[in-house]
């Protein structure tokens, strides 16, 4: 691993924050934090954190040592000095005179000496960094000592690697009982450079900043080299079908099956060489159900992974019953590690959905799964650091972590139990949703709407920097697409699944208005009106319903119409007559898939400024009524405007309104010739 310090650039770090008041120590522990956040082979998600000893003003202008630790919540890669929050360092030092001390006991004295009280919370591994005397200390969950602690003789093969340079501590989870066993192993040896946390990770410390910097990327070198003397091919391969069926094919089946409790999950997918190697191993089964290369790990991924048959394509019944059994089995098994392991717990533990966060598909890869898009790609990501530590682990002998015990007592922390039902979900998570013409207007609108109320929204448009800008807003997924090009629907389709594994809410909303007299109106205009306002919307509802019946859980499909669907406008046939074809095909929807729980309605807008009605068409249209651009708009039975996200807040409310199906509601602030009753 390369060493990435440059004297350059720490000068101009402590250069930068001296202007915000921040000392050298500070700056220069911000500049070596940034250099490991930045290598997800030494941390990745909050994994890994570092510690400076310094001197800071308190609030009587007084100067008190104070130990700066990584807060939870910042990610390393991109740390500031708030990020670093300040505890007075010698009641955090006394502390190790201490027999015992509870988790929640240690959060607290943490807290209580804070410099800042607003700060965030200082990392559990806090009395660890403040136990021992280094001014550094860096900890990271490098794939490469992990590699090595985590076989059967793993203790025995770090001493042979990193030898009297560092020290050796048991596994035991973070918190007091760990910091005061580190400091019992720094003590019988001083010269240690740092020390493996067996099953964990590497503590290195220093002087100054660049030497437990260099010393963390020298150890990670050593535990490479020993790595690359590892046997070449390790995973001897399963037998798997000739063809194996797609992403797009199996992810709607495995997202209905892992619905719990009404709950759904949203998914990640990562295939490439390395995770294919890793899926399509003979031995899957002993070497994926280990546990996870770090503990905090389990907390994201569950011990286990779901692992599925293999996937054939033409044989998807197959692999749903298949995966079935092996899902039914799973939760059994969780169930029952619950029970087991929480008998033995003083203060009873509250169980966890049974669900798996990982599930491996021999012959396609690896889904991550959380209860939004961030939650999985984390579980994803983490997924790809585990196959790359098991793999090497493997390649030198036999991957072995901690025990089932020590798993439940990390994914059953009390700290991790205290966070339970804290957080309010929004009525649209865990929901995908997808708006066509989503890059302006009423689709922009909308999408941010159901954004807002929770759900994943992919935002698809002929334009895609449009989509990608909306999308962009709010996290969301941008793709170009021409709706009334069926196979680039399709591909679309397939993208939102790979990228969320299915779809509940589809909004099909990209429309334009052809004008003409129908009796002499050019067949060309007619047929271009019925391509984008009939047919694009039969085939985006064609594959929302493809991907609702793999799901098995319901959908929601939801037309923009219009009010020229029911009260035609004078010369608008073209336009005015597919939207009525439109407002047929939503109660063909209703009643076709009623029956599998997917709903369909419409909604009426009329006079919204958009692509449909521009500026120039409102000042037209005014003028030729003898009106003000204000009194045409607002030419309606409330006299007001009517706009884009009044029209988002009906799709919204009909997206959550579970019992409402062939609907047609109405947003033009009232005009009675087309009301519908
Ligand atoms: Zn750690």
């Amino acid at each position: 691993m390369k060493n990435l310090w440059s004297d350059r650039e720490a000068r101009s770090f402590v250069r930068r924050y001296a202007k915000q008041r921040v000392n050298r120590d500070r700056a220069l522990r911000v500049y070596t934090s940034r250099l490991l956040g930045g290598e997800p082979r030494l941390v990745l998600h909050g994994g890994g954190n570092t510690s400076v000893k310094t001197v800071m003003k308190d609030v009587m202008g007084q100067d008190t040592e104070v130990l700066c630790v990584k807060g939870s919540g910042w990610d390393m890669a991109a740390i500031e000095p708030q990020g670093l929050p300040a505890v007075r360092l010698r009641p955090l030092r006394e502390m190790a005179r201490l027999k015992r001390l509870t988790d929640e006991d240690m959060v607290n004295a943490q807290r209580v000496n804070l410099l800042d009280s607003t700060a965030p919370n200082p990392s559990v591994e806090t009395l660890l960094h403040a136990f021992l005397p280094h001014k550094f200390i860096d900890h990271t969950h490098a794939n490469a000592v992990l590699s090595l602690t985590d076989q059967k003789d793993g203790e025995k093969l770090c001493r042979r690697v990193f030898g009297n340079k560092m020290g050796y501590v048991p596994y035991i989870m973070p918190g007091f009982d760990l910091s005061r066993k580190a400091l019992e192993v720094y003590e019988a040896d001083p010269s240690v450079e740092g020390l493996i946390l067996l099953k964990h990770g590497i503590f290195t410390f220093g002087d100054t900043a660049r030497e437990a910097y260099s010393r963390m990327i020298a150890m990670v070198t050593l535990a490479e080299r020993r790595l690359k003397k590892g046997r070449g091919k390790v995973f001897a391969a399963a037998k798997l079908p000739k063809k194996t069926a797609s992403v797009a094919d199996i992810a709607p089946i495995l997202r209905g099956l892992t619905r719990h409790g009404g709950k759904r999950l949203i998914f990640d997918f990562r295939g490439g060489a390395k995770v294919l190697n890793f899926v399509n191993g003979k031995d899957l089964r002993r070497y994926a159900r280990q546990g996870t290369a770090t503990p905090d790990h389990v907390i994201r991924t569950k011990q286990k992974p779901l692992i599925t048959p293999a996937p054939e394509t033409g044989g998807l019944n197959a692999f749903r019953k298949g995966t079935a059994r092996a899902l039914d089995r799973y939760v059994k098994d969780y169930q029952a590690y619950f029970k087991r392991n929480n008998r033995r717990q003083r203060i009873k533990r509250t169980e966890l959905d049974p669900m798996p966060r990982l599930i491996m598909v021999p012959g396609v890869g690896v889904f991550g799964l959380g209860a939004d898009a961030k939650a999985a790609r984390i579980a994803a990501d983490l997924a790809e650091t585990n196959i790359e530590v098991i793999t090497a682990a493997e390649r030198l002998g036999a991957y072995q972590v901690i025990s089932e015990a020590d798993c439940f007592d990390i994914e059953y922390w009390s700290l991790e139990q205290a966070k339970l039902g804290k957080a309010a979900e929004k009525p649209l998570a865990r929901h995908v949703s997808v708006v066509t013409g989503g890059g302006s207007g009423i689709g922009a609108a909308t999408a941010r709407a159901l954004a807002a109320e929770g759900s994943e929204v992919a935002v698809l448009d002929r334009d895609e920097k449009t989509a990608w800008a909306v999308a962009a807003e709010f996290g969301g997924l941008g793709l170009a697409c021409d709706v009334t090009d069926g196979r680039a629907v399709r591909r679309a389709f397939d993208q939102v699944v790979k990228r969320y594994g299915g779809v509940d809410i589809v909004v099909s909303n990209a429309g334009a208005a052809w004008q003409g007299t129908i009796g002499t109106v050019p067949d060309k205009v007619l047929r271009d009106s019925f391509e984008l306002n009939f047919f694009a919307h039969q085939s985006v509802a064609q594959n929302a319903v493809r991907v609702m019946a793999a799901q098995g859980t319901g959908g929601c499909l939801l037309f923009n119409a219009s009010k020229q669907a029911v009260n035609p406008g004078r010369d608008l046939g073209p336009y005015g007559v597919a939207k009525a074809a439109a407002l047929a095909l939503m109660r063909q929807y209703a009643l076709d898939y009623g029956d599998q729980g997917i709903r369909a309605c419409a909604v009426n807008a009329d006079r919204i400024r958009s692509g449909l009605l521009t500026d120039g068409m409102v000042r037209a249209r005014a003028r030729a009524r003898g009106l003000s651009q204000k009194d045409y708009m607002g030419g309606n039975l409330l006299g007001q405007e009517v706009t884009a996200e009044d029209v988002a807040k009906v799709f919204v409310d009909l997206a959550r309104s579970p019992k409402t199906t062939a609907a047609i509601v109405t947003v033009d602030g009232g005009n009675i010739a087309a009301a519908l009753r």
